[in-house]
């Protein structure tokens, strides 16, 4: 998979190169790459801002960079487009979009070429969401209902959400198949050794080797978690 990001602080993107994305990365599992929208400015200095028309607080991204930075990224695969509209996705962070979930995570894994673009201030100029329409599939998508000051932090949610379900990713794929979020439920409760630790004693049943019987009460302590803690998630 190709993931593009472009931001106006693409050190936010720095940790991408830890861990399993990390790895993903130089084993070429997933082909990230970051870039700075002021590059595709062409003034003194890189203005990337400007005051709303209509008036109030507040700047707006100008829409010039960002036409010429989805024309560059949208159009570097052109062999491989693969949204359902047949060019990449085009994901927006935004407070005013679909909220993000594992079903949405999955769905994106299955992409070919995503393009994140992180809005600032008070976001894009909303001809850019439009103008984006016409190379691919666009996606306005929230991290959840509050507001932060930037797309980087959703961002890199949702990159690591989708990167980890990427075949090959993640070393164990069972490991994803028993995780919260796959089957509608919370996952159980986990444990190691010791058996014993500051009086807590692990469940006696995961010691007793019976699979059947472990099986059982895992999907009952994940009914049990999802009601108590998600029963949003049972009405559903
Ligand atoms: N004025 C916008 C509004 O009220 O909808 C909020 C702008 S916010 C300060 C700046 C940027 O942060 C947004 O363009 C978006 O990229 C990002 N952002 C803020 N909250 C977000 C959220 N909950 N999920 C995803 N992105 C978010």
């Amino acid at each position: 998979m190709r993931i593009d990001v472009v931001s106006i602080f693409p050190s936010y993107f720095d940790g991408l190169t830890l861990s399993l994305l990390g790895k993903a990365r130089d084993s070429g599992i997933l082909d990230l790459d970051v870039h700075d929208l002021r590059d595709w400015t062409s003034d003194r200095h890189r203005t990337v801002d400007d005051t709303p028309y209509g008036g109030g607080a507040g700047m707006v991204m100008k829409p010039e960079p960002w036409g010429l930075a989805l024309d560059q990224l949208a159009d570097s695969q052109s062999g491989s487009l693969s949204s359902s509209k047949g060019g990449p996705t085009i994901i927006f962070p935004s407070p005013a979009g679909e909220v993000f979930t594992q079903a949405t995570a999955r769905e994106l894994a299955t992409r070919e070429h995503l393009i994140f673009g992180c809005g600032r201030y008070e976001g894009i100029d909303e001809r850019v969401f439009e103008y984006a329409a016409d190379l691919g599939e666009v996606r306005l998508i929230s991290l959840g209902d509050y507001v932060l000051n930037g797309g980087e932090v959703a961002v890199m949610a949702m990159v690591e959400a989708i990167g980890r379900l990427i075949p090959g990713v993640v070393g164990n794929p069972e490991s994803l198949v028993e995780e919260s979020h796959e089957d509608g439920l919370l996952e159980y409760p986990s444990y190691t050794k010791p058996s014993v630790w500051r009086d807590r004693e692990v469940p006696p049943i995961l010691l007793s080797g019976n699979h059947g019987a472990i099986a059982g009460w895992r999907h009952e302590q994940q009914l049990e978690r999802t009601r108590v803690r998600r029963p949003d998630l049972l009405s559903d």
